[in-house]
């Protein structure tokens, strides 16, 4: 490779890295990586659950994995919410 050349997310071509707009259909390249490098983590909600990100380009299994994780995790928080609503309730 004489250039460093990256694929098009648009067209799927190889073009040239040094451009920031693609030769071929003219869209902006890496447009999901600089968007990713502005908000890194958008903001997150202090009060909700830190739950496992699903990624779409996690393989198939890994997500269906990760799904199961999830499910669990929410089923847990369920729990911890319920006990603390039943122990505030039996308190007041
Ligand atoms: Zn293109």
């Amino acid at each position: 490779m004489k250039n460093h050349q990256i694929k098009c997310e648009h067209c799927f071509e190889w073009v040239s890295a040094k451009y920031e707009t693609c030769e071929n259909c003219g869209k902006t390249l890496r447009a999901k990586e600089k968007s990713e490098a502005l908000n890194p983590n958008k903001k997150r909600d202090p009060l909700k659950p830190d739950l496992i990100q699903i990624y779409e380009h996690d393989k198939p299994i890994i997500q269906v994995g990760k799904h199961i994780l999830r499910t669990g995790q929410i089923i847990l928080y369920a729990i911890i919410g319920f006990l603390v609503w039943i122990t505030t309730w039996a308190v007041g």
